[in-house]
């Protein structure tokens, strides 16, 4: 049986650093969500569609073709064929994933492919995101729900990007969590049976370890 551990949280919660190191410790593959719904949304800012027109989102969705690969070493992720890892961290795609994500017929083809991907892991993988353990994977062997002080969240990201405001990234990163946990469908939402881990005042090893050791009980 495949060993799903799913990794949830609000924005900027160490989410991505945590799963890909999870997944190299137990020799599993990662997929990243997130990366998902920013290609869908990088594909839509091609087309020239309006984000928040639902159902131009709906209607084009359709016609866009998701790749990722799932080495947590080296993940990657195409849209159309053409490889988006970098233009999906840009400010553009980031202001418009949160829309893009509430659409249902969006979030139906996207939890689809997910299913599929985690269906294909040999062994085990990991997959973060905001709604793996509530609708993409409720039977996972492991779900944990990261979480982190905001400011603590808004600095680190804003140190990764080299942004020199952490008061306008605290703002931005809880724009998207507002958007993301009220939407109708799927939204961010602690599974009853996760476990809450709270990376604040932890490094990053310490919270591999410690979900590691969580999942080899
Ligand atoms: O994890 P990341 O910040 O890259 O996710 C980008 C956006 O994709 C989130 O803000 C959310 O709107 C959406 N998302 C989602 N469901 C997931 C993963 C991401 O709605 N499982």
């Amino acid at each position: 049986m495949t060993h799903v551990i799913a990794i949830d949280g609000p924005s900027g919660s160490g989410k991505s650093s945590t799963s890909r190191g999870v997944a190299t410790k137990l020799g599993y593959a990662y997929l990243d969500t997130g990366a998902m719904y920013r290609a869908m949304t990088w594909a839509m800012l091609q087309r020239g569609i309006d984000v928040n027109d639902a159902d131009a989102v709906a209607a084009a969705a359709a016609d866009v073709t998701l790749t990722s690969g799932t080495d947590p070493q080296d993940p990657t992720i195409h849209a159309d064929g053409v490889d988006v890892s970098e233009p999906i961290r840009g400010d553009e795609v980031t202001a418009a994933v949160s829309p893009v994500a509430t659409v249902p017929q969006v979030r139906q083809q996207l939890v689809d492919l997910q299913r599929e991907l985690i269906a294909g892991a040999a062994d085990g993988i990991v997959v973060e995101g905001r709604d793996i353990g509530t609708v993409v994977a409720p039977d996972a062997s492991l779900k944990v729900y990261l979480v982190a002080d905001p400011v603590a969240r808004a600095q680190r990201r804003a140190l990764e990007l080299g942004v020199e405001d952490a008061e306008a990234m605290r703002q931005a990163l809880a724009r998207r969590d507002a958007i993301d946990s009220t939407r109708k469908t799927a939204p961010l939402a602690q599974a009853d049976d996760a476990v809450v881990v709270d990376g604040t005042h932890l490094t990053l090893d310490e919270v591999i370890d410690h979900i590691v050791g969580l999942a080899q009980r």
